[in-house]
């Protein structure tokens, strides 16, 4: 059985104060919670101060937005798997919308942090989604299916168990238009029979896929009801302890 994972993505919002008050809050909430796996990811300035602050053997755990596959160096601005780990980080996103699409990771890219996140033992949450036009062009099954291939490129089957994906079709995101549950199930269902093909029907049936993209608490119970739908990456109803922490107790 799939074990539900929500987490949250901050952006590049909060401060060292909200971080700290926003993650405490939730692992308030949530203490106790143990059916659900559940992660916060704050931006890196704000990693460790969040990581003082959670207990240890918590519930709630640590993720960051991004990360670069070198391990150290001339690479400026960067910031690499051990210096996330060495705060206490467990999870990392890569191949965010964002990334993609505002500054520009292509798949290539986005398979080297992930191969390097999972080397260092950091566990990937790898993003994957159409534009809006694409899904206008009747393109979402080949543009997602291209996107896993790539992202996952190279990984056995061991290793891509341990790989979270998480579908966030990119005209939902922080749009306020949450895809259907009959839409996130069709393509989470192709995300799996994908894997299948890709590595066989255990390990397809191990894999965790989220779903991103508007998600709240009032579309959590729906969402999460799709057979296919295994948690959520939130971000705009993460930025506040109640709307979060009640879509993990939903959950
Ligand atoms: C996200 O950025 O991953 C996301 C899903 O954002 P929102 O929930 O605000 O649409």
């Amino acid at each position: 059985m799939r074990k539900p994972f929500i987490a949250a993505n901050w952006k590049m919002n909060t401060d060292m104060a909200s971080a700290v008050e926003l993650a405490g809050g939730v692992a308030k909430e949530i203490a106790g919670i143990e059916n659900v796996k559940t992660a916060v990811c704050p931006p890196f300035v704000y990693l460790q101060k969040v990581a003082e602050n959670l207990s240890h053997g918590g519930n709630l755990h640590l993720g960051a937005q991004d990360v670069y596959f070198e391990g150290n160096g001339a690479f400026t601005g960067e910031i690499s798997c051990e210096m996330l780990k060495d705060v206490c980080v467990e999870y990392v996103i890569t191949g965010h919308s964002e990334r993609r699409h505002v500054i520009g990771e292509t798949d290539e890219l986005i398979n080297k942090k992930t191969r390097a996140a999972l080397d260092a033992k950091l566990l990937p949450i790898l993003c994957i989604g159409e534009l809006l036009e694409e899904r206008e062009a009747g393109k979402t099954n080949a543009v997602v299916a291209n996107q896993v291939k790539k992202g996952l490129a190279g990984f056995s089957a061991a290793e891509a168990v341990e790989i979270t994906l998480a579908y966030e079709p990119v005209w939902a995101i922080g749009t306020g238009k949450t895809a259907t549950s009959e839409q996130a199930q069709e393509v989470h269902a192709m995300i799996r029979s994908l894997l299948a093909e890709m590595y066989d029907q255990a390990t397809a049936e191990a894999i965790i896929i989220q779903y991103g993209g508007s998600a709240k608490p009032a579309n959590t119970e729906e969402l999460m009801s799709c057979p296919d739908v295994d948690g959520l990456l939130v971000g705009g109803a993460g930025l506040k302890v109640e709307s979060f922490s009640e879509m993990i107790k939903i959950t």
